[in-house]
């Protein structure tokens, strides 16, 4: 995750509860991904910021569940293979290739001579990041794909070029979870968002019980009751979202849910949800705030994951650049 903004809902059950899960089926890796951070706006040009945004991700992770001492924990920047093996890899991706990447578009607008350079290679940074640990599985959201996608394009041509068939494996799209994509709570049609200028929007890992319960209370629902099927949501983007949410945060299905509270009124369902979202959530807070008290700890714990994290890496790429012809 980029340490920009603060996390939220979406990013939780997207994402970071997925990966708690992952570390009993394979080795992980997770990064914080500062780099990344500074091709924007969001997070250049504010040093003092994007530590602290990246202190906050972390004790995020953490305080979700992912365990440091099972899982590397680090940010990027800390680990140079990234960057080094990001060059190689601009050399081996082609320009045509970068050009149909539809995030680069959507995030620069209207204005694509003023992105920056590194936004646009983007892509090829994240190829890096999973191809410098030779890592074959990537939990990406839906939005990743296509990067993921050009991740293995990047891997088969740099194979085929350097007649190494099997060097870099091709990495899959692992894609997890209930609640894929948890959308906004003023807009059931668009995602929730650490962009959105709205707060009320979103649940923040960091907001306490008033303040979730304030914003499901006041989220956009429409006039019916709950209803007794899935067909029944069709239409109903705002209602499938809030029991979205319900089904992930529980651990149910969402029949089960719907079965649980068909017929019902709104105000009643989303004082269940308030209750079981501040439960879930509360404990996380809690270690969250307790962690970034001492950030010094945390900046340890990103130490000794960089530690780690290169002992993977760097074998890797000294054999890239003997592959590429690097004397050293
Ligand atoms: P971002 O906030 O775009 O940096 O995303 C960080 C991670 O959270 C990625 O894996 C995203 O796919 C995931 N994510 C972000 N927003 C949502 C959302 N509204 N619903 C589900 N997953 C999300």
């Amino acid at each position: 995750m980029q340490p920009t903004n603060t996390l939220h809902l979406g990013n939780y059950l997207g994402a970071l509860k997925n990966w708690v899960r992952l570390q009993d089926e394979m080795p992980c890796l997770f990064c914080v991904v500062d780099m990344h951070a500074i091709t924007q706006e969001a997070g250049y040009g504010k040093p003092a910021e994007l530590s602290q945004a990246t202190r906050e991700v972390t004790a995020a992770y953490i305080a979700a569940g992912v365990d440091p001492a099972r899982s590397p924990i680090f940010n990027q920047g800390q680990v140079p293979e990234h960057g080094e093996l990001a060059w190689v890899l601009n050399c081996v991706a082609r320009l045509g290739w970068l050009d149909r990447m539809t995030q680069f578009k959507e995030k620069s607008g209207k204005h694509k001579e003023r992105a920056s350079v590194g936004l646009y290679t983007y892509p090829v940074l994240m190829a890096a990041d999973i191809l410098v640990y030779k890592a074959t599985h990537v939990p990406v959201g839906e939005d990743q794909k296509q990067h993921l996608e050009l991740a293995r394009d990047i891997a088969q041509k740099f194979n085929n070029d350097f007649g190494v068939p099997d060097f870099f494996p091709q990495p899959e799209p692992v894609i997890t979870g209930t609640a894929t994509r948890v959308m906004s709570l003023r807009d059931g049609t668009k995602k929730m968002s650490k962009s959105d200028e709205s707060d009320m929007s979103r649940i923040n890992l960091t907001d306490d019980a008033d303040a979730i319960a304030n914003k499901i209370r006041r989220a956009k629902t429409d006039p019916l009751p709950l209803p007794a099927s899935k067909d029944e949501l069709k239409d109903r983007p705002e209602a499938e979202n809030l029991i979205n949410i319900y089904a992930a945060l529980a651990d149910q299905t969402r029949d089960a849910v719907i079965a649980q509270f068909a017929g019902q009124q709104f105000s009643a369902f989303k004082t269940a949800l308030a209750d079981l979202t501040v439960a879930k959530l509360e404990p996380i807070n809690q270690k969250m705030r307790d962690l970034l008290a001492d950030p010094a700890e945390i900046d340890r714990t990103l130490r000794q994951g960089a530690a780690s994290a290169r002992s993977i890496a760097t074998p890797i790429m000294d054999e890239v650049k003997r592959r590429v012809g690097f004397v050293s």
